[in-house]
């Protein structure tokens, strides 16, 4: 398989440290406010490599993180008069359902900075014993000294002279050296510093993903992601402390593009944030994750009005496909799937080339076209062999029918089978123009808490 890697510039051939097994650390979210597309598109890539990297043979360990603490967490817990992990835990709640909503496997681990203080001061004084990072005199700020490490900006290809910096004054000796250990401060919840033989404080940002991923994974693992946004300076200063502190790191960097919303920049200010729940109410979760998958990863995914009810639409020629299969095939001897079929060719190549989901799903589109002519014609082996090749492809994709269903309980199951019934009765009462059994119908199951909606494609139910 081949990958882009961010730090080389370019595809470069896959092969985890280990046969057979892959590490991968990814950038999870800072819990200050509800997920939004960008959120999801992120952990959806990694959920789709690591997925990938599974199929092909791998034992795969992905490690996200929740920042947990940091400034804007911080920020917005004194805003919204929170406490900072009470707030962090919320949202991560929500984060969590939605990561669930979108099918997306869960990670081996999802460390929270705060429960790897001990790691993290760890490495600071590591990093401070050996020169590559100062205590500020008369403070318990503590700093990456840039200039101590000659690598600095390798991932980015920027030179040191060129680089924007965070911020400067507060007995920083550049501009571009980067905190790893943040001094309490006056106003500051009393929980949200630590003891430490700098004084009492909380870690910087960065140095949280260096400390977990080297906890999880070790000094050298396979894949380190997240969003494009991140490369600089986060990442740079990931690789950065962790290279001083003699860590080999990631060998591979993974970047994914962001998400515009028609054309322009996602942003607070411009008011055009498009939250996960705006998604989930306009297509259903299954749509949502083939819409975010469509593009590749490394481009930018455009928000455009409309573009949930395609992908709804190309789902279903999917999905479609394999319900006419199963019902054609049902009284034949094809009547069984085959499991035991193989990825076709086509889509393995795609897959392999730097995770090219738009070009595999074109590969799974043809396949049915060609499926549904077999079936047209009447020559059953071949639908049959397309069904179980499309069954296969969508499964690696997350995107399967029956990799949604199971999530119903056994009372939902049991409970939708007895609305459907009803429903169905209630249509043939409509038919008739037996309104009031059809209306009683419906009264009846809205008493029990049950409200039906009719549209275009049939009546839904839900609990009212
Ligand atoms: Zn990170």
């Amino acid at each position: 398989m081949k990958l882009f890697d961010t730090r080389l510039g370019e595809l470069r051939e896959f092969e985890p440290q280990q046969r057979g097994v892959v590490g991968m650390y990814v950038c999870g979210p800072t819990v200050q406010s509800e997920p939004h597309i960008g959120h999801l598109r992120s952990a959806l890539v990694y959920d789709l490599l690591a997925g990938w990297l599974r199929a092909s043979g791998n034992k795969v360990t992905v490690v996200r993180n929740v920042t947990d603490i940091d400034d804007k967490v911080l920020e917005k817990a004194r805003e919204t008069g929170t406490q900072y992990w009470e707030l962090a835990h919320r949202n991560e709640a929500l984060f969590a359902a939605d990561y669930r909503r979108l099918n997306l496997e869960l990670p081996s681990v999802e460390p929270r900075a705060t429960g790897h203080i001990p790691q993290m001061l760890a490495l600071i004084e590591k990093l401070v014993d050996s020169g590559h990072a100062y205590q500020v005199e008369g403070s318990a700020d503590v700093y990456f000294d840039t200039s101590s490490w000659s690598r600095y900006g390798e991932l980015t290809h920027q030179k040191l002279e060129d680089m924007e910096s965070e911020e400067t004054g507060g007995g920083k000796r550049a501009a571009q050296d980067f905190a790893l250990w943040k001094s309490a401060k006056p106003g500051e919840p009393e929980g949200a510093a630590w003891e430490s033989r700098f004084g009492r404080g909380r870690p910087g940002w960065h140095i949280e993903c260096s400390a977990m991923a080297t906890h999880y994974l070790g000094e050298s693992f396979d894949i380190h992601g997240g969003g494009l946004d991140l490369r600089f300076p986060h990442h740079e200063n990931e690789l950065a402390q962790s290279s001083a502190a003699g860590h080999g790191f990631a060998n591979y960097w993974i970047h994914n593009g962001l998400v515009s919303i028609a054309g322009q920049k996602m942003s607070k200010s411009l008011g055009n944030t498009v939250s996960s729940s705006d998604l989930f109410a306009l297509a259903t979760p299954q749509a949502v994750r083939y819409y975010l998958a469509s593009a590749h990863y490394r481009s930018v995914l455009d928000y455009q009005p409309g573009v949930l009810q395609e992908a709804e639409a190309a789902l279903e020629r999917l999905h479609g496909f394999l319900a006419r299969a199963q019902r054609e095939l049902a009284e034949t001897q094809y009547s069984e799937m085959d499991h035991g079929a193989g990825l076709p060719d086509a889509f393995v190549a795609e897959m392999n080339d730097d995770l090219n989901i738009p070009a595999a799903l074109a590969v799974i589109h043809d396949s049915v076209t060609s499926g549904n002519t077999a079936l047209d014609e009447q020559q059953l082996k071949q639908a049959a062999e397309h069904r179980s090749e499309v069954h296969k492809m969508l499964s690696v994709l997350g995107l399967a029918p029956d990799q949604w269903s199971s999530g119903a309980s056994e009372e939902h199951q049991a409970l939708d089978a007895l609305v459907r019934e009803l429903i169905a009765e209630r249509n043939r009462a409509r038919e008739e123009k037996n309104f009031e059994v059809a209306d009683r119908i419906r009264d009846q199951l809205l008493a029990s808490g049950i409200e039906l909606s009719d549209s275009a494609s049939g009546t839904h139910w839900s609990l009212s």
